[in-house]
């Protein structure tokens, strides 16, 4: 959704609420406000007619108090310095809330991938790592893919630091391909760890899982294990998904009363989580506006998609029976539709920490390349429910001591961690 809506200024605005919520000392506010260290460069890119394009490429480092700074690169062509910072800013408290061992970091370089060819991306990669290489590392900062980049882009760039440093070294960069340093349970880690923290929610509400339901928005990798989870860890039902079509140009709910089946639905779908509607017809489903997914009778909403979804608009369309919103995207509700759930008392699973299983299983991966072993993925799952349970259990806690909006209490559990990490290392 275009919005014209300064993502850092929202980063920092709220911060700047929790903070004052606890009572921080302004000193280290204004440690925390800003990132501790930027990169802004050009990487000139021979290209496969021979020209030279150069880009503009960025990296920030929010705060490493708690570890190496963890954070994806983003290839869009709307990339700027101050949504690499706000991304940056939420991966610190991402990781601090989901209790691994690093701090926050993002990337990104200003380009559309879809215009460059393989080579090209290659190249390109390789050149972000040519100037990043003194600053990156498993000890320092360790990218991964995000918007716009791939688990071979990955590779590419392990291998180039690996060549820069003279010693083969996986742990620089995660979401690498199997074969090439990635973990096994990568591709289901956001998906299931949105299920196990909506389980822990259920529990808390006193919710039998297998006989509730879900409405998800999305079809892409966090919706499609989020609605497996949802049938084979809960045992609940998953009443309909949404995806946006490329070719109509607009978004469709596929639901079906039953039940949907997230497995076929799999065999129809592109990589980019479009499904094609014709089959889905065929086999029985009913396929209906893309905002239909929000009004379903169902005791779970997963928004899964998007940002600024759930919003003053929306939110009233939100049916009687909806108990928990689970926020598998980044960023799915705006604050007007925060204060509806507020007043109707609907449990929120705030974002960063119900979609903190991708970072998890890629700190994981980083434990594996360390150690140059590696875990089987009902190993890496089982690792990845524990962590998730007890960073929701913490931020439960936190909102039932305080008696705060669950979204508050996760920046609270959250801003806590790294100000007493800096404390610790005498920072303020
Ligand atoms: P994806 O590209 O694999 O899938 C996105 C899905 O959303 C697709 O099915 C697409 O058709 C659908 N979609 C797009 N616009 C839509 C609309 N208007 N209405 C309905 N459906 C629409 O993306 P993903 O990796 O699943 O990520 C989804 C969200 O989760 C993003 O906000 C992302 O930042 C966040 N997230 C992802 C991960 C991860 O590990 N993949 C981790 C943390 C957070």
């Amino acid at each position: 959704m275009a919005t014209t809506i300064n993502a850092f200024e929202m980063a920092q605005s709220q911060f700047d609420h929790v903070a004052e919520l606890l009572n921080l000392d302004p000193q280290v506010s204004e440690i925390l406000r800003w990132p501790l260290r930027e990169f802004s460069f050009r990487i000139p890119v021979r290209m496969d007619d021979g020209t030279v394009r150069v880009f503009q490429g960025f990296r920030v480092q929010h705060n490493d108090a708690r570890g190496p700074n963890k954070g994806g690169i983003r290839f869009h062509p709307a990339e700027t310095i101050d949504t690499v910072r706000a991304l940056a800013t939420w991966m610190t408290w991402k990781c601090a809330v989901a209790d691994i061992p690093l701090g926050g970091g993002k990337g990104g370089i200003i380009v559309d991938p879809a215009t460059l060819s393989t080579s090209e991306k290659e190249r390109l990669v390789r050149g972000w790592v040519q100037v990043m290489w003194r600053n990156i590392g498993p000890r320092q900062d360790v990218p991964a893919p995000d918007v716009g980049t791939t688990p071979q882009m990955m590779a590419w760039m392990m291998d180039e630091y690996s060549k820069l440093v003279g010693a083969y070294t996986p742990g620089t960069i995660t979401g690498k391909p199997l074969g090439s340093g990635g973990s096994l349970g990568r591709t289901e880690a956001t998906g299931y760890g949105v299920i196990y923290t909506v389980r822990e929610a259920m529990k808390h509400l006193k919710m039998d899982p297998s006989k509730c339901t879900a409405a998800i928005q999305g079809f892409g990798n966090v919706s499609q294990y989020a609605a497996i989870g949802f049938i084979e860890i809960l045992n609940g039902k998953v009443l309909c998904v949404s995806y946006y079509d490329r070719a109509d140009k607009v978004s469709y709910t596929v639901s079906k009363a039953e039940g949907i089946d997230p497995h076929f639905l799999m065999t129809i779908t592109d990589q980019y989580g479009s499904i094609d509607k014709t089959k889905a017809k065929a086999a029985g489903y009913t396929i209906e506006d893309g905002g239909e997914w929000i009004k379903k009778d169902v005791d779970v909403l997963i928004p899964a998609a998007l940002e600024g979804q759930v919003n003053a608009d929306t939110v009233k369309l939100i049916g009687p029976r909806v108990k928990i919103v689970a926020e598998g995207a980044n960023g799915p509700t705006t604050p007007e539709a925060d204060e509806v759930f507020k007043t109707k008392g609907i449990f929120v699973i705030p974002d960063f920490l119900c979609n903190a299983g991708g970072v998890t299983v890629s700190y994981f991966e980083g434990v594996q390349n360390d150690m140059n072993y590696y875990w089987t993925r009902e190993e890496v799952l089982e690792k990845l429910d524990t962590k998730m349970t007890i960073a929701f259990k913490g931020v439960l806690d936190m909102s039932l001591n305080r008696k705060v909006f669950t979204r508050d209490a996760a920046y609270m559990v959250a801003i806590d961690r790294v100000v007493k990490a800096m404390q610790l290392r005498g920072w303020v």
